[in-house]
């Protein structure tokens, strides 16, 4: 594997990953990862009753942070463990959201924003394509918020959301969003789970105004599998994504 470093891990807890906590730590160290970020989908804390399908119930929050901080004991002399997770920025719930969060030694928080401000009351969900520049603007105003918080290292998939409308109104709106994330310092994931899916992410136009804009990215596998890790072809396709622009790439964030 040519990266040394991978933030994006999920575990089994987010119900659409699969296997075992320690089979990941063990893949990671066969690929030659030496540090190694877990950040499965994190646990929220709602408003309503609403029941997310594809994160980590608050009751299984205990357990991951006992099951991760034992293999960061075990394997110490072989990888470095971080524990994180992979946060959406929901404003009505956040401040519950990062009290719940203290009573566990957390080490960093991604965001990846899979909803436009809002899960709970239905959206607008970043994967639905959409022709609305108002959509996109509210997208990137939600990043931007987040990133405010100062409670993030990175921005996974920061182009997720699926516009399909005017390619000016995109450019423009990027740029803008460029500028202003540049100054809160955070890097940009390119993505390699949208890369090995074919997905709608990384958006080629996307990488170019990130280039334009000198902003850094950094490669995140976005492990739902241990086998991503013997995925070289994916990460290879990620770098090159920043190579062929002449983005920065950073390696090892902490
Ligand atoms: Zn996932
Ligand atoms: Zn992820």
């Amino acid at each position: 594997m040519i990266l040394k470093s991978n933030y994006h891990t999920h575990t089994y807890r987010c119900k659409h990953a699969g296997g075992q906590d320690r089979d990941y730590v063990e893949a990671a160290i066969a690929a030659g990862i030496t540090t190694l970020g877990f950040s499965d989908h994190s646990p929220m804390v709602f408003n309503t009753d609403h029941k997310s399908g594809f994160r980590m119930d608050l009751e299984e929050t205990a357990g991951y942070f006992e099951s991760l901080l034992a293999l960061r004991e075990e394997y110490r002399d072989v990888i470095r463990i971080l524990i994180g997770v992979e946060v959406e920025y929901y404003p009505a719930c956040w401040e519950k959201y990062l009290a719940f969060m203290r009573q566990f030694p957390l080490d960093f928080k991604i965001l990846g924003q899979h909803f436009v401000y809002d899960e709970e009351n239905g959206g607008p969900g970043s994967f639905k394509a959409t022709e609305d520049p108002t959509v996109l603007s509210d997208y990137y105003r939600c990043v931007l918020e987040a990133a405010d918080t100062g409670e993030l290292l990175y921005i996974a998939h920061p182009d997720v959301i699926h516009y399909v409308g005017d390619t000016a109104a995109f450019d423009e709106l990027t740029r803008d969003f460029l500028q202003k994330i540049k100054k809160t310092g955070l890097p940009l994931e390119i993505n390699r789970l949208g890369v090995h899916e074919g997905r709608h992410y990384p958006n080629p136009r996307f990488w170019d105004l990130v280039a334009e804009a000198d902003v850094p990215a950094i490669v995140g596998l976005d492990a739902h599998s241990p086998k991503v890790f013997e995925d070289d072809e994916g990460a290879a396709a990620c770098v090159e994504i920043a190579k062929s622009r002449g983005i920065r790439l950073l390696e090892t964030l902490i």
